[in-house]
């Protein structure tokens, strides 16, 4: 008797994104703040609850006393750091940075707490990260697959139109709502690029979906293409969230450092089951090209079959 497992059906028939020729023009850089609205301060804000953890600190879904407004607020514990605090005001210049995409997680402001922590106030995506929908639906199809593709790249194009690499694209940091709109978040690690092709510190970001390049830099002459270490984080996503486990370990193994990195720089890759259609087989394949200059760019992938075809009748 075949294993039937039940699951709660999540639809992410999403609309297409606005193409990103039509997006806002590139913001300011020196507007005091991404949001045009009155400057948010701590005290105007209630917290409600924790919505996670990270790394950098503690995200609250917070209400705002006199509009009820709801937002998601990170604060990062950079009270007596100094380097936590630069980390934090970076992050808030590279959203500013790259405001104005519908798939760019928007921040409404920053402001530092009373007792000297950095608070970035972000709009808030009540269904949480594409890893807790993961978890709580089971894997995704393919039709939910090129929805979340699409989003993804019209977001990235948005970033690297800027010269923004975000470094860390993984499910944990990709934020959905119940309009079904997915939004691209914690930039945490991410880059403003001066120059086209710019060496950079390889080890930012989450080991697991670092790019091969990055785990060994010599391989392309020194220096990487930051821009194609973020669609590689976009094949691994996608390929997870349709397995349902990390691609690159056995379900339920525990990731170490060496496995991980013999099976990113070395392993083939993950093979997927004989249903996969063969534009999602394809659309993978040039995101996860070991050589990153053999990837394809984010403005090739949106012209793939796999994400241009009609999201409502599928054709
Ligand atoms: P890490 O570096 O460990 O990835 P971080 O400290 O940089 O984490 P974020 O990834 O920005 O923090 O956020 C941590 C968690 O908080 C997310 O995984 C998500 O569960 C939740 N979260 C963050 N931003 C929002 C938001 N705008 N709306 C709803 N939930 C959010
Ligand atoms: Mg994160």
């Amino acid at each position: 008797m075949g294993l039937v497992r039940h699951r709660r059906q999540l639809n992410l028939r999403l609309p297409l994104p606005e193409p990103s020729n039509l997006l806002p023009p590139f913001p300011d850089p020196s507007a005091s703040s991404v949001d045009t609205s009155p400057a948010i301060s701590a005290s105007d804000l209630e917290s409600l609850h924790v919505l996670g953890h990270g790394n950098g600190g503690t995200v609250y879904k917070v209400r705002h006393r006199r509009t009820s407004a709801v937002y998601a607020l990170k604060v990062v514990r950079s009270g007596s750091d100094a380097s936590l605090r630069r980390g934090a005001r970076r992050e808030v210049e590279v959203l500013r940075r790259a405001a104005g995409s519908p798939n760019v997680i928007r921040c409404h402001g920053s402001f530092e707490e009373p007792c000297g922590d950095e608070a970035i106030l972000l709009e808030y995506m009540d269904l949480g990260t594409l890893e807790s929908v993961l978890r709580n639906y089971g894997p995704f199809g393919e039709s939910n697959l090129a929805n979340v593709a699409r989003q993804v790249l019209n977001g990235l194009d948005q970033l690297h139109s800027r010269k923004i690499i975000h470094r860390d694209i993984k499910p944990s940091n990709l934020l959905v709502n119940s309009k079904m709109e997915i939004k691209i978040a914690d930039f945490g690690v991410s880059k403003i690029m001066c120059r086209m092709l710019e060496a950079c510190d390889s080890y930012v970001g989450t080991c697991a979906y670092m790019s091969p390049e990055r785990f060994d830099p010599d391989s392309n002459g020194g220096s990487y293409n930051g821009y194609a270490g973020d669609v590689w984080g976009l094949g691994l996503t996608l390929l997870e969230l349709y397995l349902g486990y990390f691609p690159f370990l056995d379900p339920g193994q525990r990731p170490d450092w060496a496995s991980l990195v013999c099976a990113i720089c070395f392993g083939e890759m993950p093979s997927l089951p004989e249903l996969a259609s063969g534009e999602f087989r394809s659309f993978v394949e040039c995101c996860l090209q070991k050589e990153s200059g053999k990837r394809w760019t984010v403005s090739q992938l949106l012209t793939h079959p796999f994400v241009c075809k009609d999201p409502v009748s599928g054709a």
